[in-house]
């Protein structure tokens, strides 16, 4: 199994759900089986218990899991049907550590967040993996990079980078890339900062999806490639679309596609040949 993590960096809303679904679309019609999570840095054990009013309608999937609304995304983008371990939450990952913790489990250990934590995080994309037997696995990471509370989740993909080879893991990051008003001029700084914040937890991204107001032009991408350290292919425009379901045709204009199976090295399954 390979496994691909999005990152959200600057602002959140800037479509780092929409991206990580678009990539999930992508990669099934070019004959991939696909697995998607999500990873909230949120302390409720799941959405069950909050106001739809803060976060919106409650997914439920079929195994009857109460879930982040998100992975209502997911399944109409992949078309394929999730289950309760696609969506994590830092106050299920508490609960589950506690309960062990209580049961004697670590031995007499001092529980902490690394490793204990960040462990029952790894484990939870190493199960999905498992239980799903996807191609690729990919995971969302709720919040922005530079929250206190998405630490040990980036932690996590970190040691899950270092235990893998590296073409198994594919780090993408979603930035905006704001434009000043009057000047109508696109500024790329908090795009750089995300991306040092990023190297700061020890995470160095291989792919940059931008939203932006205005074009993302040549130049522009050269200069995020520049800054970022990754190549001008690996910087990607989310262009604003008026349907959100043509975000994957977007991607795969600019051959996202491709660069992420030559990044895998995945080959694309035979019988889903010209599908585009
Ligand atoms: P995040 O996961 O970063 O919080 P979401 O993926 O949930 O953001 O997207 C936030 C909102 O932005 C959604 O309502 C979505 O429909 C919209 N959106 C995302 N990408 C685009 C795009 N390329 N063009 C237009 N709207 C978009």
């Amino acid at each position: 199994t390979k496994f691909i993590f999005v990152t959200g960096g600057v602002v959140s809303g800037i479509g780092k759900g929409i991206s990580a679904a678009s990539i999930g679309r992508l990669l099934k019609d070019r004959g991939l089986s696909v697995f998607m999570q999500k990873f909230d840095p949120y302390l409720n054990v799941d959405p069950g218990t909050m106001s739809p009013y803060q976060h919106g309608e409650v997914f439920v999937t079929k195994d009857g899991a109460e879930t982040d609304l998100d992975l209502g995304h997911y399944e109409r983008f992949i078309d394929e049907e999730l289950t309760k371990g696609a969506s994590i939450t830092t106050g299920k990952v508490y609960s589950t550590v506690i309960a062990k913790e209580r049961r004697g489990d670590y031995d007499g250990a001092t529980v902490q967040v690394i490793p204990h934590i960040t462990n029952e995080i790894k484990n939870a994309v190493y199960k999905a993996a498992k239980e799903s037997k996807a191609d690729v696995v990919i995971t969302e990471i709720g919040g922005t990079v530079g929250d206190i509370e998405s630490l040990p989740f980036l932690e996590a993909i970190r040691q899950i980078h270092s235990e893998n080879k590296k073409s198994d893991v594919l780090f993408v990051h979603t930035v905006l890339v704001p434009n000043i008003p009057g000047s109508d001029e696109l500024k790329t700084k908090p795009t750089q900062h995300s991306f040092k914040e990023l190297m700061s937890n020890g995470i160095k991204t291989d792919v940059i999806i931008v939203r932006s107001n205005g074009l993302v032009t040549e130049d522009l991408r050269e200069k995020i490639s520049l800054f970022c350290d990754v190549p001008v292919e690996a910087v990607i425009q989310s262009t604003n679309v008026d349907l959100i379901y043509e975000v994957p045709l977007v991607f795969h204009e600019q051959h996202l596609d491709d660069y992420i199976l030559k990044e895998l090295e995945l080959e694309d399954r035979p019988a889903s040949k010209g599908k585009w």
